[in-house]
């Protein structure tokens, strides 16, 4: 039976990209069936809100999203669909692979890294004033629940991906309370995993590590700051926006999308890499267990820009978003 499967296009290049991955997820022989729904600035005139209810009912139903890039609406009240999406839908993971790619530029090859950063607290929990008017103070969260879930759900997605490492990433020498809790937790958890490596490193030791030494690590585990700073800088590694998939996981519910945003310049031109929202389209499919569909795209979208021919301007082409979506489909085997 088909996996019925939310789909948001999104907007700006969202649609452009989003129909590139149905395409190509439908020739791998998937097994998906598709419920559109709409979201973002082109339904804030119908609705008064870019996230209306018809979105999040639809991804409680189904249980997996696929989603294209949204526009955060500037000056609306509305912070951003993409953070409510996450808050409503308690989406704690934001998962991110960064896989090196033959034929990406980039100062380093055989990276194969997965972020996977606490998404719900930290010092986004939106705990914030202003003291006086000279001082201004932020409170940073951390509960042992918020730490232990993600914390366990590193070591899970280790075990299940045949992952030999997790590293905790942590500032516990100067936060001794916060990120000392986290710490204390990631430790707890890693005692159910004896057959998974487990260590820890201070986050400013690991930005450096990860810049000389990025072969050493596998799966790594952050508090929501710094997996947020650190995750872009693993995407750096591997050749950047254009071939960064993620996604946000919650306890029965999934939402995959690429890493960058909506990138409103190239709307309707053809123009940008469909990689990072068709390989959001593969982890997808992995997480509903239709791996070898998963694979094979995985595989021809290696070969396409290995190749080199038909890929786009970021990777040195000159095709379109289609014409590299279509040179991925011929490439499957
Ligand atoms: P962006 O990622 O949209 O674009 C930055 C630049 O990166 C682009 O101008 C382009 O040069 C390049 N780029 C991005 N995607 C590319 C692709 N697939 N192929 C080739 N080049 C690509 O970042 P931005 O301009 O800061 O954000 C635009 C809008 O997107 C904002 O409203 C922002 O809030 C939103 N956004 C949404 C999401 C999301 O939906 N999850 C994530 C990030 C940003």
């Amino acid at each position: 039976m088909k996996k019925k499967v939310t789909l948001i296009p999104g907007d700006g290049v969202g649609p452009e990209i989003v129909e590139a991955c149905v395409k190509v997820i439908e020739a791998s022989g998937a097994e998906v069936e598709w419920e559109v729904r709409e979201a973002g600035e082109k339904v804030m005139e119908e609705y008064g809100t870019p996230l209306p209810s018809t979105v999040l009912d639809s991804i409680r139903r189904n249980g997996v999203a696929l989603k294209g890039p949204i526009t955060t609406p500037v000056g609306s009240g509305f912070r951003s669909v993409n953070v409510a999406l996450r808050q409503e839908l308690d989406l704690y993971v934001n998962l991110r692979p960064a896989r090196s790619m033959v034929g990406v530029r980039s100062p380093y090859q055989g990276i194969d890294l997965v972020v996977i950063r606490e998404n719900t607290e930290d010092l986004y929990s939106g705990i914030e004033r202003m003291v006086d008017e000279d001082t201004a103070e932020s409170v940073k969260l951390i509960t042992r629940r918020a730490s232990e879930r993600i914390c366990r759900f590193a070591f899970e997605y280790a075990r299940r991906e045949g992952r030999r490492k997790v590293t905790a990433v942590h500032k516990a020498n100067i936060l001794k309370y916060t990120d000392g809790l986290f710490l204390e937790v990631a430790r707890q958890v890693a005692k159910d995993y004896p057959d998974i490596e487990f260590e820890d490193r201070i986050v400013d030791n690991m930005a450096m590590q990860l810049v000389q030494k990025p072969h050493l690590y596998d799966v790594l585990v952050l508090p929501n700051l710094y997996g947020d700073i650190i995750s872009d800088l693993c995407a750096g590694l591997v050749g950047g926006l254009g071939v960064a998939p993620s996604a946000n996981i919650g306890e029965e519910i999934a939402v995959f999308e690429p890493v960058h945003g909506s990138a409103p310049k190239y709307t309707g031109m053809n123009k940008v890499n469909p990689t990072a929202q068709i390989l959001s389209g593969v982890l997808m499919l992995r997480h509903i267990g239709q791996r070898e569909e998963a694979d094979r795209i995985q595989r021809a979208v290696e070969k396409v820009i290995a190749e080199g021919k038909t890929v786009t301007y970021d990777l040195g082409g000159d095709a379109g978003t289609r014409e590299m979506a279509q040179a991925i489909i011929e490439a499957m085997e």
